[in-house]
């Protein structure tokens, strides 16, 4: 479905991302894990089309999407939820979601995703006339994902999601991309710091480091090899 080739990232003269290769299958979630700075966001932000990349290819359903800009991929069906999760606190709940939706032209396209958004999120839905500023930080992410969803990607890129949130949330963040994978069939690029979560959910996944994807496979065989353990799982 994406598929990306040798891409390369620069700010400046810092190469953050250095000959990346990685893809993504209908269906599956593919997780992004690595420590602090190991090039992850960098590498999402470039398959949105928020950052140029020096080198490599990126492909969509087979065709290069290089020079599309970041409003014609969310229309093709990517869309990112990132790190910080980047709420408009002083709008609605309600008016942050129908931002996500903004390339979406039918008034009966953004209903529907706003339905789905609410079904995978109740809490959402009880507060959509909230300012999301006055929310919790799990309600937040919450609503930023929610906002992802609005374009109805095909898909999902997550950086972080679970970052700062206390337990019971995180699980309740992990059952929704779950569910979002499974009920309604979108493809997941998860991106964490909490490695044995994103491993757990992944199908697959890649390690990155210092810029580079030193190890792949699939979640399991990641959980099961000693040098993932020892330098991300504390085992
Ligand atoms: P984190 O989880 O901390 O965000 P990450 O794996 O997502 O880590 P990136 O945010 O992609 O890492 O950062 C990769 C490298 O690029 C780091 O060395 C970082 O300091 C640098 N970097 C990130 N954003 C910028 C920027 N806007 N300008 C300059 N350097 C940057």
């Amino acid at each position: 479905m994406l598929e990306a080739s040798g891409i390369t990232v620069r700010y400046g003269a810092l190469e953050a991302v250095r000959n990346v290769s990685f893809r993504v299958d209908a269906g599956e979630i593919v997780a992004l894990i690595g420590s602090n700075g190991a090039g992850k966001s960098t590498t999402l932000k470039a398959v949105m089309g928020m950052l140029p990349m020096v080198q490599g290819s990126l492909r969509w359903l087979g065709q290069p999407i290089e020079r599309k800009g970041a409003f014609q991929r969310v229309g093709m069906g990517l869309s990112l939820s990132p790190e910080g999760r980047r709420l408009f606190p002083r709008m609605t709940v309600l008016d942050n979601l129908l931002m996500g939706a903004h390339c979406v032209r039918h008034r009966a396209a953004r209903r529907r995703s706003l339905e789905q958004v609410f079904a995978l999120f109740p809490r959402v839905a009880e507060r959509r006339h909230q300012l999301a500023g006055s929310l919790s930080g799990g309600e937040q992410q919450m609503v930023a994902i929610g906002r992802a969803m609005m374009s109805e990607p095909k898909v999902l890129l997550l950086d972080e999601p679970s970052l700062g949130l206390a337990p019971k949330i995180v699980a309740e963040i992990a059952e929704a991309v779950q569910r979002i994978n499974r009920e309604e069939k979108r493809s997941v690029i998860l991106v964490e710091q909490n490695a044995r979560l994103a491993l757990r959910l992944a199908h697959r996944a890649y390690v990155m480091e210092q810029g580079q994807i030193t190890r792949s496979g699939s979640g399991a065989q990641l959980l099961a090899d000693p040098a993932v353990q020892s330098a991300y799982l504390g085992v």
